[in-house]
């Protein structure tokens, strides 16, 4: 029976690079009822609609997964994040971000295998926000609950047992902020008592950053509070080649949207030159949690094999392949693997 999932194309380089992936799900076989949904953020604003469309919850609601490609969000002003919003109402806590070196990417380090787990509803972009205008002063709450602190913590430590990885760190500034950073790292310490086969240890943010550049590989699982989560995801990204390869999920415990760390893009958009690579590997994560294993794993290996081949890829990656010559090759390949 067809799996159903949602499909949201999202603006920039989002169409692009969600047609790609398509390309190379249905050469590995994989039989997918999608629901496309092309009106949401700018798009949905202009034509009277909300940001995020009560159908594009309603569809997700109904299939439990969703694809979707990077939604642009205005700057300072305009609609709250589209992507915020939608981890916020379905309830997905848990932001998981690989960052592990492919073959033949050319990197200050060649051994990066680690995983970013980041709390994705609470802390500072809990979107709680005053500004004074008398006093002139501005407030964000940083909330931090026990429940969430110990939701995501399980959760990393779950994904390590299943994916028999060894070690989890927790990144933190308990130091400084008692309270909120605090409580994350009493809770984190509670749950990691369940966890005996899995070495434990904590980190401030500040020192894991630098150590994060100079001795990447000694790290395996890390799970941190929103804000700090966002930004090392994005420091890790940059240790494995960039936001073109860097895929993520955003999970909970009845819906999980799959999509790349990279924005829209907008200086590359339609022209046809963005590398599906992120989004691509995002899907793999999207198969694996649908229970399609032969296939992501099909799918894994094409991509680790055109990128120690640097065959057929696109300008971010030194090559000269357009986004679809590169899913076409892709595809070419996953057909060889799964013979479909
Ligand atoms: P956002 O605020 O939505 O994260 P941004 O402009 O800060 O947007 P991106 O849209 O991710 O961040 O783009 C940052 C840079 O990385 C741009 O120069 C963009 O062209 C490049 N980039 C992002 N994604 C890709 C991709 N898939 N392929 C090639 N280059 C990319």
């Amino acid at each position: 029976m067809a799996h159903s999932i949602t499909l949201l194309p999202g603006d920039g380089i989002g169409p692009e690079v969600t047609k790609a992936t398509r390309t190379v799900i249905d050469a590995a076989g994989v039989d997918i009822s999608w629901d496309r949904h092309r009106v949401i953020g700018q798009t949905a604003v202009e034509r009277g609609r909300p940001a995020l469309p009560p159908d594009v919850i309603d569809s997700i609601k109904s299939t439990g997964v969703a694809l979707k490609g990077p939604i642009t969000t205005p700057v300072g002003k305009g609609f709250t994040s589209v992507n915020v919003q939608l981890r916020q109402r379905l309830d997905l806590y848990a932001n998981v971000r690989p960052c592990i070196t492919l073959p033949g990417v050319e990197t200050p380090f060649e051994d990066t295998d680690l995983i970013i787990f980041r709390e994705n509803t609470e802390g500072l972009y809990s979107g709680i926000e005053t500004y004074d205008e008398r006093l002139e002063i501005a407030d964000s709450i940083a909330r931090i609950t026990k429940r969430g602190s110990e939701r995501i913590v399980r959760f990393c430590f779950e994904y390590a047992k299943e994916h028999g990885r060894e070690r989890v760190t927790l990144a933190h500034k308990a130091n400084i902020l008692k309270k909120t950073s605090g409580l994350f790292l009493d809770i984190g310490r509670e749950v990691a008592a369940d966890y005996p086969e899995i070495d434990f240890d904590d980190a401030i943010i500040d020192a894991l950053c630098m150590n994060l550049v100079m001795y990447p590989e000694e790290y395996d699982c890390i799970v941190s509070t929103n804000l700090f989560g966002d930004i090392l995801s994005d420091l890790t990204a940059g240790l494995v080649g960039g936001l073109g390869i860097t895929a993520g999920a955003n999970i909970g415990n009845d819906h999980a949207i799959f999509e790349a760390v990279h924005g829209s893009a907008p200086d590359i958009a339609g022209q046809n030159a963005a590398n599906p690579t992120a989004l691509i590997q995002s899907a793999v994560m999207m198969l694996e949690h649908i229970g399609e294993v032969a296939a992501a794993n099909a799918i894994n290996q094409a991509v680790t094999e055109m990128y120690r081949e640097e065959e057929t890829l696109t300008a971010d990656m030194g090559g000269e392949a357009s986004t679809s010559e590169f899913a076409e090759a892709l595809a070419d390949r996953v057909s060889h693997h799964t013979g479909s």
